[in-house]
């Protein structure tokens, strides 16, 4: 008696063991660690009641074998609560929301009728009788009370199996194996008339061996913060789905947090991440914080009013400036938030829109605005994708198309040149916006492989059509400062122009300078290209960027006026072209104008010294046949008018 008391104390250290852990790891605010608690005290006070009914059980005074008669009754009570909180357990598993069903109705009908039966046990003994010496022993019903929660055991285990045999084969295993576990403890009690303590230390082994077999509360959690993460955010939002509950997701994310992750070591930005979570925590009443991305938080709140609130809260607090390192840092959040089912009613779809909000991507919101994940915040982001598989699949079936516009040159009087200009079509067979795709391949890096294929067409097309022999002296190609990160380019292109026996002095490399890129890398590319004899080209000059300062000091030969600078000199909307073109001209620099449109345009350059103008004036970018036809019949206009 002594030895079985111990055995079932010792039972319940172990399941303190799990409750601690249980209080000291930080658990998802989901119904299945809600339940998984209740079934661990509801084994704990169990256990406690089986130690209590070894203690009593043959106590031969009167008082006692009463005790031991309550006791029982109670320890009788709390192990068939207990298979009702363990089948909610296992159900919530598997997010199953016990609606009114036959599958409750039966359920709690079984558990109720053994309560029932416990209850009144002492009119009728049919649940449990004592022998004289204080015995507890089986009575009639229990028998088939037994087979009923066997019953109600295997129909949970039906409907977790048809609700998670998408989901988690794995969990099904381990609930299967617990749940014969739990069976064949139950027969053992019977066979062997053995009291519940049995079915309690089993319950126990079965609680470990799900607490271990289940992912750790660690992987939802962010190490850098303490917060929850990305993971445990998602989980939270699916059971929400899953259980119907409405709810909104109200997002915080750092502007140029990647920016400054470049200049700031780890240490700091964690600092100031932990900073950001706090300030969340207060403001939102000590709510649950996700850690969803480097720079992303979020929280969950009941509906769009409340977010609104939030909001208001949350905007006015959250400093404008960090201290990192005694250095004052600005920054900018963006706020997001969306609501479902309002919002969609697709679970899938709501989660798209939170990746979109944690990604980077390119607003055309205000700094602290509140911002509304509608569907179309989403189309620029489904675009981008898009068109990113297309460039894959162009790189992939050699599917670039190339365009060609004549450059003219004041000093020969003729078409001397050319730009090579690349089109891409999109699934519908529609050409997608060049400045569009070349922006998606550089962010993706693709610009690299879609820039190989395009020089090595390029480089077809001048030797198919005898380029140089038709009067083009040399070839526009326009290069990407992402392709200057790339060590090999300059062997790359060096490689191909040599197969087509090409010199490379025949193409000048227009690029365009960019606040973003790795200026060294660009120097050095451009400075090594005009060793190989190659020339380059400042493009877009005048859209941002560049200004005199960097003609100066960049390795160039040409710098071309971006079209907008010459439309508006025309329409007199301003007269930078005044002062821009003997500056750029005083550097030794040759100056070539894109979007000549008019005669005017034309008439402006001549005035001012241009040397080579490019636009639909002479023509638009035409295909390889189109541009061979018009080089030809341009030659042969040239010739006639030189012969008259
Ligand atoms: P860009 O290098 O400045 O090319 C000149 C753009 O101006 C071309 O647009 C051309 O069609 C357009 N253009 C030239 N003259 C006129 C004119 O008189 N009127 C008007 N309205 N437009 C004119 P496109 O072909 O749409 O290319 C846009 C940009 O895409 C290019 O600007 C270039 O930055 C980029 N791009 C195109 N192909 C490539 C490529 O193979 N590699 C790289 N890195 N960029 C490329
Ligand atoms: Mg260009
Ligand atoms: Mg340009």
């Amino acid at each position: 008696m002594i030895y079985n008391a111990h055995f079932e104390m010792a039972t319940v250290v172990m399941l303190f063991i799990l409750i601690i852990i249980y209080f000291w790891k930080k658990n998802l605010p989901i119904q299945s660690n809600r339940l998984y608690l209740n079934v661990l005290i509801l084994l704990v006070v169990g256990t406690c009641f089986s130690a209590l009914q070894c203690y009593y059980e043959y106590g031969n005074d009167k008082m006692s074998l009463s005790a031991s008669y309550i006791i029982s009754s109670l320890a009788f009570i709390i192990g068939i609560a207990f298979i009702g909180m363990y089948n909610s357990y296992v159900l919530s598993l598997f997010h199953y929301k016990n609606k009114i069903s036959v599958y409750s109705v039966v359920s709690y009908g079984v558990i109720l009728c053994g309560i029932i039966l416990v209850l009144t046990n002492s009119f009728t003994n049919l649940y449990f009788y004592m022998d004289d010496s204080g015995k507890i022993h089986s009575g009639s019903a229990r028998n088939i009370m037994n087979i009923l929660y066997m019953f109600i055991i295997f129909l949970t285990l039906c409907i977790a199996w048809i609700k998670g045999k998408k989901k988690d084969t794995k969990l099904l295993k381990l609930i299967l194996h617990v749940d014969i576990l739990i069976a064949l403890s139950e027969l053992i009690t019977n066979v062997c008339h053995l009291n519940t303590g049995f079915i309690m230390v089993v319950a126990n082994l079965c609680a470990f061996l799900v607490y271990f077999s289940l992912r750790s509360p660690d992987y939802y959690i962010d190490i850098r913060t303490g917060r929850f993460n990305l993971n445990g955010f998602i989980e939270v939002l699916r059971e929400k789905y899953d259980y119907n509950e409405s709810v909104s997701c109200f997002l915080i994310r750092v502007k140029n947090y990647h920016a400054i992750c470049r200049i700031y070591d780890e240490d700091s930005l964690q600092e100031v991440q932990k900073q950001i979570a706090e300030i969340l925590k207060v403001k939102s009443g000590e709510r649950n914080i996700y850690h969803i991305g480097a720079a992303t938080f979020a929280i969950f709140v009941e509906n769009t009013r409340e977010v609104k609130k939030l909001y208001e809260k949350i905007v006015r607090v959250m400093p404008h400036q960090w201290n990192i390192k005694r250095e004052a840092l600005s920054h900018e959040y963006s706020y997001y938030y969306v609501t479902y089912p309002d919002d969609s009613s697709d679970i899938e779809d709501i989660i798209q829109r939170i990746h979109y909000a944690r990604s980077d991507h390119e607003g055309h919101h205000k700094p602290n605005e509140l911002i509304h994940l509608r569907k179309e915040a989403l189309v620029d982001a489904v675009r981008f994708k898009e068109v990113a598989h297309r460039i894959e699949e162009a790189i992939l079936d050699n599917s670039l198309e190339l365009n060609f516009q004549p450059i003219y040159s004041f000093a020969e009087n003729r078409i001397t040149s050319l730009e090579v200009l690349s089109r891409l079509k999109d699934s519908k067979h529609k050409y997608i916006n060049p400045e569009y795709f070349i922006h998606v391949a550089e962010v993706n890096h693709t610009i690299i492989q879609l820039s190989r294929q395009m020089f090595e067409k390029t480089c077809q097309f001048a030797v198919n059509n005898r380029i140089f022999e038709r009067g083009i002296t040399d070839m526009n190609i326009n290069i990407s400062p992402i392709q200057c990160q790339d060590k090999h380019l300059v062997d790359e292109l060096k490689r191909i122009a040599a197969k087509y026996r090409i010199p490379l002095k025949r193409f000048h490399f227009e690029i365009t300078e960019s606040r973003l890129t790795d200026a060294d890398a660009v120097f050095e590319t451009l400075t090594k290209l005009r060793k190989c004899g190659a020339k380059i080209a400042l493009d877009d000059f005048g859209t941002g960027y560049s200004n005199i300062a960097s003609i100066m000091l960049m390795p160039i030969d040409f710098v071309k006026i971006d079209k907008s600078l010459l439309w508006s000199y025309a329409s007199g909307d301003n007269e930078f072209l005044n002062e821009l073109m003997p500056m750029i001209r005083s550097e030794g620099k040759k100056i070539i104008a894109e979007g000549i449109e008019t005669e005017e345009h034309i008439e402006i350059l001549r005035r001012m010294g241009g040397d080579f103008l490019q636009g639909y004036y002479y023509s638009k970018p035409l295909n390889e046949k189109d541009f061979i036809r018009f080089i030809d019949a341009h030659n042969k206009n040239k010739s006639e008018n030189n012969k008259n």
